[in-house]
């Protein structure tokens, strides 16, 4: 452990050199005595040449040791203490003409072989440990240890993460020698970019690490990268050629501080690309404060939640939705809230998206789900009322097999009137997949409870299969009735959609509705129902049970 440690392995260096050259020292001035003195020890005598010949057989030894220690610069001290004892050995017979001292040229000649055959098992591993063995470049060891060399320099220069999208697919579909092949073509062009002004790495995965200096512009060597990874790569093997496509991202981090510090440095990379990877918009970025901030925020509010959904940071507003003849309340949709300890209340437009990159919108959903239907078990089709309580079930939810089955068992266990639920979807759901989610909405229907189509105008569905959706409400976004009172071209395609949503045997709602001169055109349009701030802004549970309750007491079933 200790010699993994470049200090530790110079200072043991530096003390087996020492003893040698302490030996060496010894071993010429007993050469010049060989042959004539001999070196009482006890009753024992013992001749100077034979005292020279432990001292080399011990040199050897350290020699073999520096090599352990350090196989490239141990090499070198030990090559230049076997010549110095080989010539001494050469130097005592020259000057004693006898041969007393050839055994000791030989110990020199057998120390050498030693370390140059240790030294090149050391390289050999070494090269395995640090080289991947798929596209022949310097694997995660090798680019870690490259780049600690630096660490405390003043070397300038950028280090850019490149993540590659689509090899796995590529593994899947044709096998991974297809993908192998692939990430060798990317290596190889990768590492034309940057010639000899930079080196480029394979580090786990589909994930390349790539070292500029000084003398590149990383955005330059970014796009080329980009344009490199991101054109057609035909692999061939076998007679079997495919064409892959491959999308790169890339986190780029500049050595900005005075002096280098790798782990800095690696851990803006991460950022700068985890950023780039999360928000889809950029190919690539340069890590900078709000990078920082961003990855800093988006952490905090991932362990809120998981905090939250224990200790109860969650509420629920309820937006009131009516018929747009005479007003009347149809019904309410949850919207979840977060309130921190602090007081800070996060918006849904920030948590929801977080919690919908990783799998804990499962448990936010399912949490919500819980939660409204218990809020609104006593008031939800009391005497037969047909008040709606929707709620927003997110893609990844819909898309599980059991979901139906989980949402009837909770439905009994909080006795809740199946016919007043109603599960809100977005067309993202359904547009990317997936058998299971169009057989979910048949089972919820089926169940009796309602199936409500969000955010509609936004997606890119089919007409074709939006015609066979299983669905009971169009929700048409904000952002169409944001301008259908502008012109008369976003008014025909509200329109359109309104008619559109008739044809289906389904109701159409307008989201959003601020104004009272959309209003007036929706009512003109034939819209069924209205939801927005012109009629009613989302409500604290207490309102909109009282409001939920007047209604019951005055339209009685
Ligand atoms: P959404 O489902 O489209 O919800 C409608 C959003 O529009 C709500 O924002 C609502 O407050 C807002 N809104 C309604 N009428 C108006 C209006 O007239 N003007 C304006 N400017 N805004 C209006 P909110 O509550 O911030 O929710 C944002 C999004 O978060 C929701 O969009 C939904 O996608 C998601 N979300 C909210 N609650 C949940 C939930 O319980 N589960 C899941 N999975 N997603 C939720
Ligand atoms: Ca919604
Ligand atoms: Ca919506």
């Amino acid at each position: 452990m200790l010699l993994k440690n470049m200090k530790y392995k110079k200072l043991m260096l530096g003390f087996l050199m020492a003893i040698n050259i302490a030996m060496t020292v010894c071993t010429f001035i007993l050469g010049r005595e060989e042959g004539r003195h001999f070196l009482k020890i006890g009753r024992m005598m013992m001749p100077y040449s034979s005292l020279n010949g432990v001292m080399q057989a011990v040199m050897g030894l350290v020699c073999i040791v520096m090599v352990i220690v350090d196989y490239r610069r141990g090499l070198m001290l030990a090559l230049l203490t076997i010549l110095i004892s080989i010539s001494g050995c050469a130097r005592a017979m020259v000057m004693a003409s006898d041969a007393t001292s050839l055994p000791g040229v030989f110990s020199g000649l057998i120390s050498l072989a030693s370390v140059l055959i240790i030294s090149n098992q050391f390289s050999i591993s070494d090269r395995k440990r640090t080289t991947d063995q798929v596209t022949g470049l310097k694997n995660r060891n090798g680019f870690e240890e490259y780049l600690q060399k630096f660490a405390g320099s003043r070397e300038k220069g950028a280090l850019l993460y490149v993540h590659l999208e689509g090899v796995i697919d590529v593994n899947t579909r044709y096998g991974r020698s297809f993908g192998d092949e692939l990430l060798r073509i990317i290596a190889g062009r990768v590492t034309n970019i940057v010639g000899s002004k930079g080196s480029v790495y394979r580090l786990e995965g589909p994930e390349l690490a790539v070292v500029i200096n000084h003398e590149m512009d990383p955005l330059i060597v970014a796009d080329a990268i980009i344009e490199s990874v991101e054109a057609r790569s035909t692999v061939n093997i076998d007679d079997e050629e495919i064409n892959c496509y491959i999308n790169a991202s890339i986190g780029i981090a500049l050595s900005t501080e005075e002096r280098l510090d790798p782990k800095l440095v690696m851990k803006r990379a991460d950022i700068a690309l985890t950023s780039v990877i999360r928000e889809h918009k950029l190919k690539y970025r340069v890590y900078d404060e709000e990078a920082a901030r961003k990855f800093e925020r988006r952490s905090e509010l991932e362990k809120l939640m998981r905090e939250g959904l224990e200790n109860d940071y969650f509420y629920l507003d309820y937006q009131p939705q009516f018929k747009t003849g005479g007003k009347i309340l149809r019904g309410f949709e949850a919207l979840l809230r977060m309130k921190l300890p602090n007081g800070e209340i996060v918006s849904p437009g920030e948590f929801i998206p977080i919690a919908e990159s990783t799998n804990l919108i499962m448990e936010v959903d399912q949490y919500v789900i819980k939660r409204a239907m218990k809020e609104f078990a006593g008031i939800c089709g009391r005497n037969g009322n047909s008040i709606t309580l929707s709620i927003n079930v997110s893609a990844k939810s819909i898309c599980l097999p059991n979901f139906v089955t989980t949402l009837k068992e909770k439905v009994d266990e909080v006795g809740f009137p199946a016919g007043n639920l109603e599960i809100e979807i977005t067309e993202y759901s359904i547009t990317d997949s997936k058998d299971v989610a169009t057989n979910n909405l048949r089972r919820l229907r089926a169940a009796g409870i309602k199936v409500a189509l969000d955010d509609f105008g936004t997606g890119y569905t089919s007409l074709a299969k939006l015609m066979r959706l299983p669905v009971d409400l169009l929700k048409i976004d904000k952002s169409l009735i944001d301008n259908v009172a502008k012109d008369d071209k976003n008014r025909d395609f509200v329109d359109t959609v309104i008619y559109l949503g008739h044809l289906m045997n389904g109701e159409v709602i307008a989201e959003g509705v601020e104004g009272e001169d959309q209003l007036a055109i929706l009512k003109e349009l034939n819209c069924d129902l209205i939801q927005g701030y012109v009629w009613g802004r989302p409500l604290a549970v207490d309102v909109a049970k009282r409001i939920a309750e007047e209604y019951v007491k005055k339209e009685p079933a």
